[in-house]
């Protein structure tokens, strides 16, 4: 051995110890510097953190973000007139009605007719859809008994998640989220399709509406496949996302078949959240 490689790990040593000084008296100076913490400062500090926190509109629990509600025993909610819908006895949230009529109008002029094909859904509808999808009483993407095709209930959810949520996590409890025209991506790629399409995505968000599921990738990591026909209204359903990211935890999704899996898919995260930078706050 020569004697730069004796002495060279007790140089390390010496140039370590240095510097370490070097930053405790930088620290030390530093804390002289700062005013001391006193209980007036701490009484301060309190209350700026509670006035950062988010302040929730009265409506927002979490009976209501999980769709444990009727829609037609709702102040805020309101029936949905024939006129804009395929059918009877769909209800929306005021705020995102009245918003949808205007965007109605606005796209009628424009040669572009919107039907709501679906609206609010409570968890008990919910539970229905995805109940009959998880017994294969309905076929996935109506083809799949997934029942048969995944034995496995983590594999049979994940199935299911590729376009149904499960009772508690979706949007659509929120009355703010609307299904427009068609259930197929397909449907909006060509001819009329593709023009009421084109017309919503460069005109819905002056309506306040975005899309939550578009394509998977770049835009956003995890949740369900592209849905071109979902549209949510922004200055309601922001609320509601928040809301469940701050107050739902995985463990509260129960009372429906195949729950005992929510968590280790971590639906919160992958599906509540999984949506369109377009539709974050
Ligand atoms: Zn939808």
């Amino acid at each position: 051995m020569n004697k730069l490689s004796f002495f060279f790990p007790f140089l390390l040593l010496l140039l370590w110890s240095c510097a370490d000084n070097k930053t405790n008296s930088a620290k030390v100076a530093l804390d002289e510097a700062l005013p001391q913490k006193t209980e007036q400062n701490n009484i301060i500090e309190n209350k700026l953190e509670k006035k950062t926190k988010t302040i929730f509109p009265a409506f927002l629990d979490l009976n209501f973000v999980m769709g444990k509600f009727e829609p037609n025993n709702r102040e805020d909610f309101v029936k949905i007139d024939i006129a804009y819908a395929d059918q009877e006895g769909r209800y929306m949230q005021n705020d995102a009605y009245d918003s949808f009529k205007k965007m109605h109008a606005a796209a009628k002029k424009d040669g572009i007719s919107l039907t709501i094909k679906s609206a609010a859904r409570n968890f008990t509808y919910q539970k229905g859809i995805w109940e009959r999808k998880w017994t294969g009483a309905t076929l996935l993407e109506g083809k799949e008994n997934a029942a048969i095709a995944y034995k496995n209930y983590t594999e049979r959810a994940i199935a299911i998640l590729k376009y149904s949520s499960m009772p508690g996590s979706s949007r659509h409890h929120w009355g703010t989220d609307i299904d427009l025209n068609a259930f197929t991506n397909s449907y909006f790629e060509s001819g009329q399709g593709k023009k009421e399409f084109d017309w919503l995505e460069a005109n819905a968000s002056k309506y306040g509406y975005c899309r939550p599921y578009t394509k998977l990738g770049t835009d956003r990591s995890s949740g369900y496949q592209e849905e071109k026909w979902h549209w949510s209204f922004r200055p309601i359903s922001d609320y509601c996302t928040q809301f469940a990211q701050e107050k739902i935890e995985n463990e509260m999704f129960t009372g429906f078949l195949g729950s005992e899996v929510a968590k280790q898919i971590n639906i919160k995260e992958n599906y509540i959240l999984g949506i369109s930078s377009g539709c974050k706050h």
